[in-house]
């Protein structure tokens, strides 16, 4: 590869790794470069859940869509180790009212391209045999699926093969432009590095390295803790989550909202995530949050009242004013790219914003021809006051 490559993404988390895998794929040389080291940021602390049940019927639900056939690709163009299962989801209702609104929602998404299938409560246990015996019922979701996160992140990243340079350890500090403000690389620690063209893959600090272009993308971290079990054997086969948990990911209050995903996983832990609440990046533990987050498994599981915590650990959501990443070309910086802001789906959405960054720069991949609209996604929206 010679020393100035096609493209510069900054960020080794599963976006900058899913860009960098689709560019290569494309026939770009590419060099991706980190500060710290393969998903040391939010993707390492990500559970790997690859949701369509969350969504609203619009755009984030179309990506989310194409992403998920795109990872059932992956799963088999990557090594098992990345751990991908398609273990469906099941969300539950805990009464009446709250299962007619679970109902009203599924079918929306139904009519958007979502598999669902009702299940009444009597018969959640025959799915899941140690949920709460008093549930209303839930809907079953086939096409969710999960992902070790950090290991997906390192596999893209390899099979992106020989037209891949990875730079860790080393900081951009700058984003260099030509005399019309056009793109020409990036500054870091261990100097200049040309390219026509940078990738802003660095997710919850994409609004940081935007103003290092020049321009503003109002991306903030939200922060989620998860809890980790003692190992157990597979009590919880599924992601399940409570109905309540899609309000809590749409809302766009800062205080803390808990509502917990609950699941196994092959090692034997159950993970029991996610709080959601923006204080910046604090690190500091949140009592009350984990304590939520224990009670409702245990509504859910009350098998795991009995079950100890080993562990906790946070992470910080890339997220934007109207819950939209931003994905592709700015046109107010040519040559620079945005692939940030996913906030608690990026893992899930990675795939679908590799293949929009590098279809936008070669056309390669599908021939010009991507199976959703994009326009949502553009990066200056904000600048027009649109969607907040
Ligand atoms: C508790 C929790 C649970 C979650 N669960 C899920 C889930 O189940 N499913 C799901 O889809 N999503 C989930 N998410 C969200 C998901 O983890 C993120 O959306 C995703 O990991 C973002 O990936 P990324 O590659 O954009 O960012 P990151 O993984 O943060 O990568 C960005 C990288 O950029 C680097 N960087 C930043 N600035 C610079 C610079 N100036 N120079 C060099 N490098 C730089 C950072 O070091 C970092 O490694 C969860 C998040 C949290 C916090």
């Amino acid at each position: 590869m010679r020393n100035a490559p096609d493209l510069i993404v900054v960020g080794a988390g599963v976006v900058g790794a899913s860009c960098a895998y689709y560019a290569a794929r494309a026939g770009l040389t590419v060099t991706v470069i980190d500060r710290g080291s393969v998903a040391g940021g939010t993707t390492g602390a990500g559970e790997g859940n690859l949701l369509v049940s969350d969504k609203e019927p619009g755009p984030e639900l179309e990506l989310a869509l194409y992403s998920t056939r795109l990872w059932r690709e992956l799963a088999e163009a990557l090594p098992a180790r990345i751990e991908y299962e398609a273990k469906g989801g099941l969300v539950v209702a805990s009464d009446g009212p709250a299962m007619t609104a679970l109902g009203d929602f599924a079918a929306r998404q139904a009519r958007h391209g979502v598999s669902t299938e009702t299940v009444p409560g009597e018969r959640l246990r025959e799915r899941e045999p140690h949920l709460a015996p008093d549930l209303a019922g839930g809907v079953h979701y086939p096409q969710d699926a999960q992902v070790q996160p950090a290991l997906a992140a390192a596999h893209l990243l390899r099979a992106a093969g020989d037209r891949l340079r990875l730079r860790l350890g080393e900081e951009v500090t700058e984003v260099l432009t030509g005399p019309s403000g056009e793109v020409r690389g990036v500054r870091t620690s261990a100097g200049e590095l040309h390219a026509p063209y940078v990738v802003n893959a660095a997710g919850s600090w994409g609004g940081e390295l935007a103003r290092l272009a020049g321009v503003e993308l109002p991306v903030r971290p939200r922060r989620g803790f998860v809890l980790v079990t003692e190992p157990l054997p597979r009590v919880v086969r599924r992601k399940v989550y409570a109905a309540d948990y899609v309000a809590d990911v749409a809302s766009d209050s800062a205080a803390l909202q808990t509502s917990a995903v609950v699941e196994g996983t092959p090692a034997g832990p159950v993970l029991i995530g996610a709080s959601r609440e923006r204080v910046g990046f604090d690190r500091s533990l949140s009592v009350t949050a984990l304590r939520r987050l224990a009670g409702q498994a245990v509504r859910l599981f009350p098998v795991l009242a009995t079950v100890r915590a080993l562990r906790t650990y946070a992470g910080f959501r890339p997220y934007l004013p109207d819950h939209l990443p931003a994905i592709g070309p700015d046109p107010r910086r040519p040559g620079l790219l945005h692939a940030c802001g996913h906030e608690g789906a990026g893992i899930g959405l990675a795939p679908a914003t590799g293949r929009i960054i590098a279809e936008g720069l070669t056309g390669s991949l599908t021939g010009g021809q991507l199976p959703l609209d994009i326009t949502p996604f553009r990066p200056d929206r904000f600048d027009r006051g649109d969607d907040l």
